[in-house]
């Protein structure tokens, strides 16, 4: 007897490839939160283990590159991969893996959160991986998604317009510069792009720090983008979606509150 062709639901597929936060508020944790949240299938891909909590970063472990490129391969021979987005990576080896894959991928959007620091101000990257994502990851992404610290850093220069001007004439297609974890009434990002004049998001700043919002505004950018959406589209998406997690924050620890990702209404 032949069996019965069974049709199943299908979610836009985002390839997430970040770092473990044992506190659950940052890193991959956030990651497939917000793209679950959202409505698509998050592929999660390990890049490194921190030792960490709601406070600070004390640690961190990269995963073998070696794995994590057979890992892709694996993933990449069986499913669609709608977006891509991704966050802490390690070091300089795994962003090595990582462009090799991107490579032949050209079409599907890549969101790269160049994570280095986290709020609690412990290091998320070495110099030798910092010279990676700018040498060869930057150029391959639809949007590169900085804080200001991370910002200055990436584009050696204490103004954040003239550093994110310096990225587009390194290569970079897109820079949106996060405010969330700056200073100011309003948290303002700012999209700046090699053929348009900046464009500003702005929405209240509720007060504090929280732990995992740029990774959340990142993965939500990429499953809006993997849902289709324009990436400004995505943006202005993303950006309500952590301002409603960040209005229902939860108490983890005795440091930042967590965005949730799951209190959001849907409509
Ligand atoms: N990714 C990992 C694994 C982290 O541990 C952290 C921060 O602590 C981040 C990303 C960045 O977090 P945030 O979204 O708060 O900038």
């Amino acid at each position: 007897m032949r069996s019965k062709a069974i049709s199943f639901n299908r979610r836009p597929q985002i390839l997430i490839v970040s770092g473990l936060d044992p506190s659950g508020g940052a890193g991959i944790q956030a990651d497939i939160q917000a793209v679950t949240a959202l409505g698509a299938h998050p592929l999660p891909v390990l890049s490194c283990l921190t030792v960490q909590d709601t406070r600070n970063v004390y640690g961190s472990e990269a995963v073998s590159a070696d794995l994590i490129r057979q890992q892709l391969e694996c993933l990449a021979a069986d499913t669609p991969i709608a977006a891509i987005k991704t966050g802490a990576l390690g070091n300089a080896a795994v962003v090595d893996v990582l462009c090799d894959f991107i490579q032949s991928r050209d079409s599907v959007p890549l969101i790269v959160d160049p994570v280095i620091k986290a709020a609690g101000g412990g290091e998320l990257a070495d110099r030798e991986l910092i010279h990676a994502m700018r040498g060869r990851l930057f150029s391959q992404a639809t949007v590169i998604t900085p804080n200001g610290e991370e910002l200055k850093l990436l584009g050696e220069n204490e103004d954040e317009d003239q550093s994110a001007r310096k990225l587009l004439a390194a290569g970079c297609r897109a820079v949106l510069a996060t405010g969330g974890h700056g200073l100011g009434d309003d948290i303002i990002n700012t999209l700046h792009l090699n053929d348009a004049d900046p464009k500003q998001w702005r929405i209240p700043r509720k007060g504090g720090e929280y732990h995992g919002s740029g990774c959340t505004l990142a993965a939500a950018i990429a499953a809006g983008c993997g849902a289709g959406l324009s990436l400004e589209d995505a943006i202005a998406a993303a950006q309500a979606f952590v301002s409603d997690a960040i209005d229902h924050a939860l108490q983890v620890g005795s440091g930042q509150a967590v965005p949730d990702r799951f209190r959001r209404e849907r409509s």
